[in-house]
């Protein structure tokens, strides 16, 4: 394994932030793991830098995570086990499964990043978490030095949440993931405007259906990494008590909610930003996306500290306005 030095970290972050690390180094083979303890300690991992905040240069030896393959482990008349090396791009799985019409994952098509870092913040849309799929997630710890798997229950996995960003944070590099994918699909429409996207297609739903109907939809909405720096979503939806939603709502009529169990409600983080007047906001290069709040933009030359206070701006304001505080999704280095 070479260890590079004084390396740009512009290729390999979504947001097109230029920082440099102390020092690189590619894992593409397992062996490459018990390598790792004789680098300068501490190390940080990064897969396809889609869900990070650069905002300094990184003094440490950045891991790029590059295992690679997917592997058939058994079938039966229903179902696939699939084990994914942690290297590979999510998407490239997705359109492995839709391939041989194998479901669970269709409706997450076009998550940018790596298949190992999908079950760190248990990656969701349109009414799928990829829990649903999960197995078994495996890791290599990196003080202990050995590999570990973790059933799913174990995994803790939450709303775009897992014990990977808890516990094991910074503590464990996830080697592989097995999935349980069905050779006999039930489809998931109901959620945001893929039945409206399927019917326009004029297609019926299947998974490769509902994976180009997703693919339609995102590609409208949501900025390309590849022309305008971001992350996704900088922030997660809120979940509130019914409480507080009853006494926001005589304020705020028109305001969305889903209810998520246990007298919790769940209000579109990017509504609130919308209303506290930021959605197409810019200073500099960094923005607010016009046509999704939730997203924060690198129209080009951004620093990561401008785009950290833009946050914290976009922070204070809905707090100032609802009383609700934003979690940032968005993981900041
Ligand atoms: P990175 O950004 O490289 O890393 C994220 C974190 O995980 C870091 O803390 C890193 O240290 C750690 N990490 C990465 N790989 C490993 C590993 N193998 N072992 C241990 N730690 C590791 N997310 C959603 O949930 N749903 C969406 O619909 C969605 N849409 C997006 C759309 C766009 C346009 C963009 C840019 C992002 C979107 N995201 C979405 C966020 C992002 O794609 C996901 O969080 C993705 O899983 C990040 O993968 P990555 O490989 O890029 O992780
Ligand atoms: P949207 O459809 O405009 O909906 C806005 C928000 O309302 C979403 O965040 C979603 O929460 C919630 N919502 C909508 N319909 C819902 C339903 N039927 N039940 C429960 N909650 C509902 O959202 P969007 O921005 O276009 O994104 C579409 C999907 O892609 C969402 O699931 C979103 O999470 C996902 N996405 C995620 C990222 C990321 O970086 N994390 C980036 C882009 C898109 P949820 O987010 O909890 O689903």
């Amino acid at each position: 394994m070479q260890l590079q030095h004084h390396i740009s970290l512009l290729p390999y972050n979504t947001f097109g932030i230029d920082v440099p690390a102390a020092h690189l180094a590619i894992i593409t083979t397992p062996q490459h793991l018990h390598h790792i303890s004789q680098l300068p300690q501490p190390v940080r991992i990064l897969g396809g830098g889609s869900n990070i905040l650069l905002t300094a240069p990184v003094p440490d030896v950045v891991l790029l995570n590059r295992l690679m393959g997917i592997e058939l482990l058994h079938q039966d008349q229903d179902h696939v086990w699939l084990s994914v090396s942690a290297g590979e791009l999510w998407h490239d799985l997705v359109l492995h499964a839709i391939g041989q019409g194998w479901g669970g994952i269709e409706n997450l098509a076009l998550i940018p990043g790596t298949v190992g870092a999908a079950p760190i913040q248990n990656i969701g849309a349109y009414g799928v978490e990829v829990c649903s799929t999960v197995e078994s997630v495996t890791y290599w710890h990196l003080t202990d030095r050995n590999f570990v798997t973790l059933i799913t229950p174990d995994c803790k996995f939450g709303y775009r949440d897992s014990i990977f960003k808890q516990e094991l944070k910074g503590k464990v590099l996830i080697t592989s993931v097995v999935f349980k994918l069905t050779k006999h699909p039930t489809f998931n429409t109901s959620y945001g405007a893929i039945e409206q996207e399927l019917q326009q297609m004029n297609a019926p739903p299947s998974v490769q259906s509902i994976a180009q109907a997703v693919i339609n939809i995102r590609t409208s909405k949501l900025p390309n990494p590849k022309i305008t720096g971001n992350a996704g979503s900088f922030f997660k939806n809120p979940t509130i008590s019914h409480t507080q939603y009853s006494q926001l709502l005589a304020q705020h009529a028109a305001m969305p909610h889903y209810p998520v169990g246990n007298g919790w409600v769940k209000i579109p983080a990017a509504w609130l930003i919308e209303q506290c007047g930021w959605k197409g906001y810019r200073k500099g290069d960094a923005g607010v996306h016009n046509k999704q709040a939730l997203v924060l933009v690198n129209y080009g030359a951004a620093t990561g500290n401008e785009l950290w206070q833009l946050s914290s701006n976009i922070v204070d304001s809905v707090l100032q306005k609802f009383g609700i505080e934003l979690e940032r999704e968005v993981q900041v280095w």
